[in-house]
C-alpha cells in the first residue's frame, strides 16, 4: 500500500533532477533571507549559483545545533513571522532549546510524509490511531497526529501518561495502530499484563515507534508482547519532526523522504562526506521547507545509507536503523561504547527483562562501568548460585560486544525507574573537571 506511489517510487534520475532543482532553490532562498546563511556562504566563498550538481552540496557549510542555539529564538527563520503558524522546540536538556518554525505549507509537508509512513503501518481512513506521544513543544505528538488526520483516520490524542487509561482505551475504543516510544511501550505491556488483558482479543494491527534508540531484540520483545508488527519512525525537531524516515514492511532499514530531505553521511571528526554505504554521522538538508530550511544539519545520529533497491518498490533512499549518537557514545577506558551495544548483549540472554541502566563511575581515576538489569521474577526466585552464573554470562556477553569488562548487577523485577518518554539509559557519574 502506498500513500503517494508516484513520489515514493519516482525513478532515480527524475528524483535527482527534482532534488537538484529544490536544492538550488533553497540555497538561493536562505542566502537572500537568512543573514546567518548569507554570512556563512560568503565566508565559505560560495554563491547560490555555484550549486550546479547535487555533489556541489559539499561546498556548503554545515549547520550545527550550536548554530541554532546562537540564533535563538527566530534567527534561522526564512520568512516573515506572520507566515509562521506553529512553533516547536527541542527538549533543551543540554542548554538553550532550539526553536523550529513552520508555515502552513510546512505543516502540509509534515502531514504528507507521516501519512506515507502510517499508510505503510496499515493505517487507513477506517482505522483508529492511539497516539501516546506527548503533545506540546515536542514534535512527536503533532507529527503523528497530522499524518493520521491527513489519511482520514480517527486519532485518539491521549498523549503520554495515564497508563491504565491507555490500556482501557486500547480495549474499549478498538485501537488499530498504537504509537509509543519503545520504553513506554514496554511499560504499557506490563500494565496490560497486570490488568490481565488478552492481547489476542484487541483490534490492534501494528505499532509505530520512535524518538528513542532501540535494538532489533527490543523490537522482537515488543512484537511478542503485543502480538503485532512494530515499525520504526525517525525524525528530529530541527529538520521537521517525526516522519523524516520510516520503515517499510520489509522492516530492514528506513526510507528517508529524500524528495524533501537530502541526506549525506559525514565523518564526524574530519567532516568529510563519506561514500553512501559507509557508517558515519547523518547530515540532512531541507529541500522544501519554507519557515526554517536548514542546510546540511548535523544530526549526530550514526547510520549508513543503502545503495540497494528495496523490494517494496519505493525508491526513497534507505538508511540503517540508528545505532548510536555521536554524543551518547560513552568513552570508557578509552573505548567507544554505545548503549545500544549493551542492550543487544542483554537481549541475547533469557530470563532478563528489557529494563536496564548503565552507570559509569571513576573511583581511583579509572573508569568503571556497571550495568544494572532486571531479572525476570522466575530467575530472581532461583538459587544464588544460579544468579551468579547468569551474572557472569551477561558480563561475558557484554565483553564480547564492547570489548571491555563491566560489572553486572541483577536487580529485582520492576525496580528500575520506568519512563513515560525517553528512557534514561546512562548515568555518568564521572567528574571530568578534576
Ligand atoms: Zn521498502
Amino acid at each position: 500500500m502506498f500513500w503517494n506511489e508516484k513520489e515514493e517510487c519516482m525513478p532515480p534520475a527524475e528524483k535527482e533532477k527534482l532534488q537538484l532543482e529544490r536544492l538550488q532553490e533553497v540555497v538561493k532562498k536562505v542566502y537572500e533571507n537568512v543573514p546567518f546563511y548569507r554570512k556563512r556562504l560568503d565566508d565559505a566563498g560560495v554563491k547560490p549559483e555555484d550549486i550546479k550538481t547535487l555533489k556541489d552540496i559539499e561546498k556548503l557549510p554545515l549547520t550545527t545545533k550550536d548554530d541554532l542555539r546562537a540564533a535563538y529564538p527566530y534567527g534561522m527563520f526564512a520568512v516573515s513571522p506572520k507566515k509562521i503558524v506553529e512553533l516547536h522546540t527541542s527538549s533543551g536538556t543540554t542548554g538553550k532549546p532550539t526553536v523550529s518554525g513552520y508555515t502552513k505549507n510546512d505543516i502540509e509537508i509534515w502531514s504528507e510524509i507521516m501519512a506515507r509512513g502510517l499508510t505503510i503501518f496499515g493505517l487507513s481512513e477506517d482505522d483508529i490511531l492511539q497516539n501516546t506521544h506527548g503533545y506540546g513543544l515536542f514534535t512527536g505528538g503533532f507529527g503523528v497526529h497530522y499524518g493520521a488526520q491527513k489519511i482520514g483516520a480517527t486519532v485518539i490524542p491521549i498523549s503520554t501518561g495515564q497508563s491504565k487509561r491507555q490500556i482501557e482505551i486500547l480495549q474499549d475504543f478498538g485501537t488499530n495502530v498504537l504509537i509509543f516510544t519503545p520504553s513506554y511501550g514496554l511499560y504499557l505491556s506490563e500494565i496490560a499484563q497486570e490488568e490481565g488483558v488478552d492481547m489476542d482479543n484487541l483490534k490492534l494491527k501494528s505499532i509505530g515507534f520512535g524518538s528513542e534508540m532501540w535494538t532489533n531484540g527490543m523490537r522482537k520483545e515488543i512484537e511478542k508482547r503485543f502480538g503485532v508488527p512494530a515499525f520504526n519512525i525517525y525524525g528530529l525537531t530541527e529538520i521537521m519532526g517525526p516522519g523524516i524516515a520510516l520503515e517499510c514492511e520489509e522492516q530492514d532499514g528506513l526510507h528517508i523522504m529524500d524528495d524533501h530531505f537530502y541526506p549525506e553521511i559525514i565523518d564526524s571528526e574530519t567532516l568529510q562526506t563519506l561514500p553512501k554505504d559507509e557508517k558515519g554521522e547523518l547530515v540532512l538538508t531541507n529541500l522544501t521547507r519554507e519557515g526554517m530550511p536548514l542546510l546540511r544539519f548535523r544530526t549526530k545520529d550514526v547510520t549508513a545509507l543503502r545503495k540497494t533497491e528495496c523490494p517494496c518498490g519505493r525508491t526513497l533512499v534507505k538508511m540503517d536503523r540508528i545505532t548510536g549518537r555521536t554524543d551518547d557514545m560513552l568513552k570508557v577506558k578509552g573505548v567507544a561504547v554505545f548503549p545500544s551495544q549493551i542492550e543487544k548483549a542483554l537481549l541475547k540472554i533469557d530470563g532478563l527483562e528489557p529494563h536496564y541502566q548503565i552507570i559509569v563511575t571513576r573511583p581511583q581515576h579509572l573508569d568503571e562501568l556497571e550495568v544494572q538489569v532486571e531479572a525476570s521474577p522466575s530467575l530472581f526466585s532461583d538459587e544464588v548460585k544460579e544468579l551468579v552464573g547468569i551474572k557472569k554470562k551477561i558480563e561475558d556477553q557484554i565483553q564480547n560486544e564492547i570489548g571491555i569488562r563491566v560489572n553486572v548487577t541483577l536487580v529485582e523485577p520492576k525496580t528500575l525507574p520506568r519512563s513515560e518518554g525517553k528512557a534514561v539509559r546512562v548515568i555518568d557519574k564521572r567528574k571530568f573537571d578534576d
